[in-house]
Parts: C-alpha cells; structure tokens; sequence
C-alpha cells in the first residue's frame, strides 16, 4: 500500500476530462446502461436514478425494476426501457438480464437505489457479480448486502465504483475514530480490493486504487434530501456508459452532480431543493463546463 496523495478537484481537471458530444455520433456511441433499483415504496429511487443517467447523457437505458414498478417507470421515464422482474415486491432474479440477452449488451450496469436487502436479493446480487465482469456502479442496498456479507467484496468487478454514504461505508468497512482514520481507512480499501470508493459528504472523497484521493467541493446542504443519492448513481452510470474511465467517471460525475445541486439552490433555495431538482440542473451544470 502506497501512501495516499491528496488533490482537490478543480476546473482545469474537468476541462482535461470532459469530451464534448461528436457531431457525427449515435446512440450507440454513447453505451447502453442498465440499472437496477427500486423495491414496493421506494421504485423513486429507481425513477430518480434513472432520469439522472439520462440527463448524463447516456445513448440507451433499461431499467429493471420489480413488477409493482414496471408502469411507474414506463410512465414517468419514457426515453427508458424497462425489465420487470416477477418476484414480487422485490427484485430477485436481475442476474438474469445481464446474460439472458447475450453478454456484452450492456455497458454499464448500475445497482442498488431502492433495492431492498432480502435474502433472495442478496443471491440475486451474488450471482450478479458472478456473471458481470466490468466496472459497475454499486449503491445503497447493494452497499448494505456488502456489508451483511463481507466475502462478497472479493467477487465486486475490479475498478468498480461504490459510492457509499458515512453510515454505508461504515456497515461495509467498520466504524473509525475520526475523519482522518475514516479517511485512511477508505484509502487503504480502495487499494486493497482494487476499486473506486467514494465518500458521500459535504466534500467529498474520492478514493482511487492507486492511493489517490481527490476531494470534491460542489454541493450543499440543499443536497441533504432523500433521493440526492440516487441522483448521484444514475449520473455516473451514464457518464461510465459514455466510455468514460472509471476514475475519470468519478471525479466529473461528483463534481457535476454537487455543481447541479449548487445551481438548483440559487435558483429555488437550499430548503426547497429536492432531488428531482437536482436533475433538472444536470444539463445548465454540464454547460458551465464549456
Ligand atoms: P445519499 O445520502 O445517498 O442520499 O447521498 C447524499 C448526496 O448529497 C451525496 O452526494 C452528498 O455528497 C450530498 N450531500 C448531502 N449533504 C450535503 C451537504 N451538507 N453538503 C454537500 N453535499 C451534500
Ligand atoms: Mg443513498
């Protein structure tokens, strides 16, 4: 283990990372993600996400969602597909969508907004895991079923990106005494299983394999809502679908999704910024960059 380098986030970095769209581009240049999120009360999540990968810019979605979300998503995200799985309230057999269609098809695979953490779930995520090998975007429930099941880390697709909140990280990684160890100890992760792992926060960290570790400062309290989480995943989803390295995904995604959470607010206030908000500003975010 290398000792860890710290960097801020800056414009000049965004300006190095960001590709501009080609004129003589298709949907298909810019990859096909899949998403999977949302259990009975909480297909928002999926919802959120999904208009957040979007936004981001991504050629094609699909969705998968249990049945109780098949006429949500269909409805409120129109430009997406959607898979349903048929185990009722819960997703419990997605595993099957990554191969059903033939490997390769999807170029991202995002996981974990509204999941729920049932048993069946959990096989659901491991079998997953023994299917797709490329980086994914693994969130919230998928985060705690990590947790819950420590082995499974091992099995997470090399340069993967986890985006774990303080409260998640701590499920996955054990509590630490202060910021500074919490700090360390997410470095000493991301080395150790070879991943992307970012600390939600209001500067967040951002933890690369290498033992680099970039703070990000977009964003504010506005952002302390339900659902800015889900935001977060569905966009870098979508930037990792666009061919986008994984660190490279990283740094723009927070960077952008803390800036749309910064416009959101001067235009409505912090205390009125919600999630849904947050997506609307992807875009004015994206043209500060030019
Ligand atoms: P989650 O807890 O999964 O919904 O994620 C919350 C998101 O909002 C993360 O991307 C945080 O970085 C962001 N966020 C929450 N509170 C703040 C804050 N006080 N300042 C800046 N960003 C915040
Ligand atoms: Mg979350």
């Amino acid at each position: 283990q290398t000792p860890t380098r710290y960097q801020v986030v800056d414009m000049e970095m965004i300006h190095r990372i960001y590709k501009p769209r080609l004129p003589f581009s298709h949907k298909g240049t810019y990859g096909h993600a899949l998403l999977i999120a949302g259990s009975y009360g909480k297909i928002g999540a999926a919802v959120l996400s999904a208009q957040a990968c979007l936004h981001a810019g991504v050629g094609l979605l699909t969705v998968y969602v249990p049945e109780c979300g098949y006429n949500i998503i269909q409805s409120t995200v129109p430009p997406a597909m959607c898979l349903v799985d048929d185990g009722g309230q819960q997703s419990v057999q997605f595993h099957e969508a990554v191969t059903a269609d033939g490997q390769g098809k999807y170029k991202t695979v995002a996981i974990g907004p509204g999941l729920g953490t049932s048993g069946d779930t959990a096989k659901a995520f491991e079998k997953l895991l023994q299917r797709y090998h490329d980086p994914m975007v693994i969130d919230a429930d998928a985060l705690n079923i990590l947790g819950a099941e420590r082995y499974l880390l091992e099995q997470v697709p090399k340069h993967s990106l986890l985006t774990p909140h303080p409260k998640e990280f701590e499920r996955m990684f054990g509590p630490s005494g202060n910021d500074v160890e919490r700090l360390e100890k997410l470095s000493a992760a991301a080395q150790q299983y070879s991943l992307y792992i970012l600390l939600k926060g209001r500067y967040t960290a951002i933890a690369t394999p290498e033992g680099q570790v970039y703070f990000n400062n977009t964003g504010n309290a506005g952002m302390a809502t339900g659902g800015s989480g889900d935001v977060l995943t569905g966009l870098l989803a979508g930037i990792l679908a666009q061919g986008y390295s994984p660190e490279h995904t990283m740094i723009l995604g927070v960077w952008l999704h803390g800036l749309a959470g910064d416009l959101g607010a001067a235009a409505m206030s912090q205390e009125a910024l919600t999630a849904s908000g947050i997506v609307r500003f992807i875009g004015p975010a994206y043209l500060e960059i030019a």
